[in-house]
């Protein structure tokens, strides 16, 4: 067993924080108060690689692994967990959807902007009525004139107003029930086809959380992504990779959490003090670090295990319940985190001029987003019990 990570992972650790701090971190709370989309970056991400991280660099991807993913997400989100969520649903959902089940021609005219950065993804599963059981998706695809006519609304798209590809399910045959909900591609400017509302929301405020709207929305034949029938079925194989996502996205706002703590801890004194010579405040800081660590062994393997069926092909095993673990537990150690640090901030913990309190909001969303607590134990315990 290796726990070491490679020269060329570190390499990128470095090269991504290093961005994050300069070119992100002066921006954060600004970002924040304003809902500011932070599409002055989305160049400089592209630049670096970081919108293709997982796809081969035939199709203009990093050609990197998960490891390298989570490595990303977790470093971008250790600044804003924004800017995590917006590269995470770009690269693992979108994008990747597109790369796993499109044909070598959609690959070409979408995958390879998308992963270049030249585009933006977005993908749409959660509907108003079918969130935690998205196979009661509404939204319709009905055959017309060599193609789909689609309607329905989809709620909580990530980068909703800002993509210029948007993956989304619909229903093509109702009686079949979740072998009958298909994926389709639809792109930015497509008559019938636009963001709704955006979502006034607790945390990761500068990222886009839009509805998503299709009002007799007419895409071509070309335009179905995968098997007719099969798109919430290739949704869930979709979501085991995300979950690796959303787990780096809590596990870099933890990080990012106790290193505000600690370093405050050290310099706020009380009694004559620095509180960090407390045991109460040295307890809760070994907790934070301990909780830290365990999450991102769980993590780091969860990702291994993917890159070894990115390398392995079918005969791989499957990741479903390592990278349901991993998100399950990455995210609810990231939210007993963020509180511990907003109490070593004490009343500073409560305000806006520190860091503690945006940590706090935003980690909230890594225990909702892509399959919640609850829905990541059922997985687990389907997997853990062999149904
Ligand atoms: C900021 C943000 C970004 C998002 N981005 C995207 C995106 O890009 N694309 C996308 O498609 N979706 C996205 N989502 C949607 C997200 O995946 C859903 O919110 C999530 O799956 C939960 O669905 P819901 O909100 O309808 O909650 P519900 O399903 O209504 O759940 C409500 C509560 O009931 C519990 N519950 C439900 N069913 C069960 C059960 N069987 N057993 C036990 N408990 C249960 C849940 O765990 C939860 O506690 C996003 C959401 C947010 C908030």
């Amino acid at each position: 067993m290796d726990f070491q990570l490679t020269d060329e992972q570190e390499q990128l650790r470095r090269s991504v924080r290093k961005f994050a701090e300069a070119e992100i971190a002066p921006h954060v709370m600004e970002w924040d108060e304003a809902s500011h989309f932070p599409q002055e970056i989305i160049p400089q991400l592209a630049a670096m690689g970081l919108l293709g991280v997982i796809f081969p660099e035939k199709y203009g991807g990093a050609g990197l692994g998960y490891m390298e993913y989570a490595i990303t997400v977790e470093e971008l989100s250790r600044v804003d967990g924004s800017v995590g969520i917006i590269v995470a649903a770009h690269n693992s959902l979108c994008t990747n959807h597109i790369y796993k089940f499109g044909t070598e021609e959609q690959r070409q005219k979408y995958l390879v902007p998308l992963a270049q950065g030249k585009k933006l993804g977005a993908w749409s599963l959660t509907e108003p009525e079918a969130g935690s059981d998205a196979g009661g998706t509404r939204s319709s695809a009905t055959r017309k004139d060599g193609g789909w006519v689609l309607n329905g609304a989809k709620t909580f798209t990530t980068n909703g107003h800002y993509a210029d590809v948007c993956v989304g399910m619909a229903v093509t045959d109702k009686s079949k029930k979740s072998h009958g909900i298909s994926a389709f591609i639809i792109e930015k400017g497509t008559k019938g086809f636009r963001p709704g509302k955006k979502e006034n929301k607790l945390g990761l405020r500068a990222s886009d959380t839009s509805e998503v709207i299709f009002d007799d929305c007419f895409v071509g034949a070309d335009n179905l992504l995968g098997t007719e029938g099969e798109g919430f079925v290739n949704s869930l194989q979709i979501l085991d990779g995300g979950r690796i996502s959303i787990g780096a996205l809590a596990l870099g706002m933890a990080q990012g959490a106790f290193e505000a703590a600690t370093k405050y801890a050290k310099q706020r004194k009380q009694f004559g003090k620095p509180i960090a010579d407390f045991q109460a405040i040295q307890f809760k800081l070994a907790d934070m670090a301990t909780e830290i660590e365990a999450a991102r062994s769980l993590l780091y393997r969860a990702a291994w295990m993917a890159d070894r069926a990115l390398q392995q092909g079918a005969g791989a095993a499957p990741y479903t319940r390592e990278s349901s673990m991993a998100k399950l537990f990455a995210s609810e150690v990231a939210v007993r985190v963020a509180n511990e640090a907003v109490q070593v901030f004490g009343g500073y913990g409560f305000i806006k001029d520190y860091p503690a309190e945006k940590y706090y909001r935003d980690v909230k969303l890594c225990t909702i987003g892509e399959g919640t607590s609850e829905i990541q134990r059922l997985v687990i315990a389907r997997q853990v019990l062999g149904k």
